[in-house]
């Protein structure tokens, strides 16, 4: 299989895939629009269609035929993470000036949905490493990025991003773990919970408290460090044994008296938080692609089985009862797809998105539960065995409303952002 970075030589990537047309301005002011073709273009660019592709290849050809082993061993998917490595397809995003490629949320999204379609657990150990790497894109400075980013770049390492712990996560302002400064070094100490590739990374963006003061605000009190794994002090714990996505590493690990230079403190003390808060607004996109990956492999299944099974002299699909759940699970797939586009989009384009990348995560991460659990209905009693592919789509849905903000933080975000823009005359 060619690798990404073949397919891209011959030029540039389209930085978004539902690309305003910069030029239908022009075409209008000219009067050369093409019938139709102006404003919003809902078609791939070449390149991206290129990069689809391949992600749809090395899923259904090298993740699929694995993932329902890899749910039953729980075994990190190791082999898969060095190939897609090897193809492009993971570190897409590392700017290009210091040797990634340097694409879009948008494409990250596009190789997302494809993974998660095949094994949502390969998604989410693939996708977490992003999620401990955009804080450093966003907020690293020239040496950090070379040195963390440039690393994953040279062998399949993977990173992790450790903010949740015992006592604090929807609540991050709960966060316990302290660096304190000492001269040029920082001292940290703590404990991390629930993190996705916590016990198989090679450096962490971890959030700690540096403020002593019980009354400094939370967007002051935090900083984000880069620590790497192999530090005197920081212990690993064992593989949690999840409900879903069970090949994905979910591991928690402590900081005893961890030293970390001041030179890897992302931006400088006080930032943690919203650094943390900010990298959200990268990563939720592609969770909700991940979810939208479930319910496309959700569809698919059980559109087949319909079109086989028969009851009462017909295929089941001829029942109209059935036949809406296949509607229902197509309506929501769509308007999950068109929610991370847009998310992605507007990211891409350096707007806040924060409104459209919860209202993507939130309502995709709810369509894949419904269209996995239909999928299930759909089976009969043969959706609730292991043979069959989508008892696991429903067990591995689950986590979509959890992680990166639970459904109900996804809600408390959409209204503040909507209120906010009411209150200010906005809407
Ligand atoms: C498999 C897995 C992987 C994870 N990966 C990572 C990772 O890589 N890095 C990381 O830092 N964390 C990670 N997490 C942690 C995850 O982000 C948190 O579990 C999540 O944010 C919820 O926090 P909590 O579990 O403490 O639940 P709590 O915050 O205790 O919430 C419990 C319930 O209360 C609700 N709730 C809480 N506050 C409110 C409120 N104000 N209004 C309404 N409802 C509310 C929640 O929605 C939830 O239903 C992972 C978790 C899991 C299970």
């Amino acid at each position: 299989m060619a690798g990404l970075r073949q397919l891209l030589r011959a030029g540039p990537v389209a930085r978004s895939c539902v690309q305003l047309r910069s030029t239908a301005l022009e075409h209008t002011v000219a009067g050369t629009a093409p019938r139709g073709k102006g404003g919003i273009c809902f078609d791939l660019s070449d390149e991206q269609k290129e990069i689809q592709q391949l992600a749809r290849k090395f899923a259904r050809e090298e993740v699929l035929p694995k993932a329902a082993e890899l749910d039953r061993t729980m075994e990190y998917p190791w082999e898969l993470i060095k190939k897609s490595w090897e193809l492009g397809l993971m570190n897409a995003h590392i700017p290009a000036d210091i040797g990634g490629m340097g694409l879009g949320t948008f494409e990250g999204c596009l190789i997302t949905e494809e993974i998660a379609y095949a094994c949502s657990g390969v998604q989410t150990a693939m996708e977490s490493t992003n999620l401990g790497q955009i804080p450093v894109i966003l907020a690293g400075n020239a040496e950090q990025k070379k040195k963390y980013l440039g690393r994953l770049l040279e062998e399949p390492l993977i990173c992790a991003y450790g903010v949740t712990e015992p006592g604090a996560g929807s609540d991050v302002s709960g966060v316990r773990t302290r660096a304190v400064r000492k001269g040029d070094e920082y001292v940290i100490n703590g404990q991390k919970m629930w993190i996705t590739n916590g016990g198989v990374a090679n450096w962490y963006f971890i959030l700690a408290r540096t403020s002593s003061d019980p009354a400094c605000k939370a967007a002051n009190a935090f900083t984000g460090f880069i620590v790497d794994a192999d530090s005197p002090g920081l212990t690993k714990g064992r593989k949690e044994i999840n409900m879903g996505q069970r090949c994905a590493n979910t591991s928690g690990f402590t900081l005893e008296d961890v030293v970390v230079p001041k030179e890897n403190v992302l931006i400088g003390e006080g930032a943690g938080f919203k650094i943390a808060m900010g990298a959200f607004d990268c990563t939720r996109p592609p969770v909700a692609a991940g979810a939208v990956g479930i319910c496309q492999r959700a569809l698919d299944e059980a559109t087949k089985y319909a079109l086989e099974r028969k009851t009462f002299g017909t295929h089941i699909a001829n029942h109209q009862a059935i036949s809406f759940i296949l509607a229902e699970i197509a309506m929501e797939m769509e308007l999950g797809r068109l929610a991370w586009m847009r998310a992605a989009w507007e990211v891409d384009q350096g707007r806040r998105n924060t409104y459209y990348a919860s209202i993507a995560k939130g309502f995709a991460a709810d369509a894949a539960n419904r269209a996995a659990s239909n999928a299930v209905q759909v089976f009969g009693g043969n959706g609730f065995n292991t043979e069959y592919p989508v008892e696991k789509l429903m067990r591995d849905a689950k986590i979509y409303q959890i992680y990166e903000g639970t459904a109900q933080i996804q809600r408390l975000i959409i209204a503040r952002e909507h209120i906010s823009q009411a209150k200010m005359g906005l809407l």
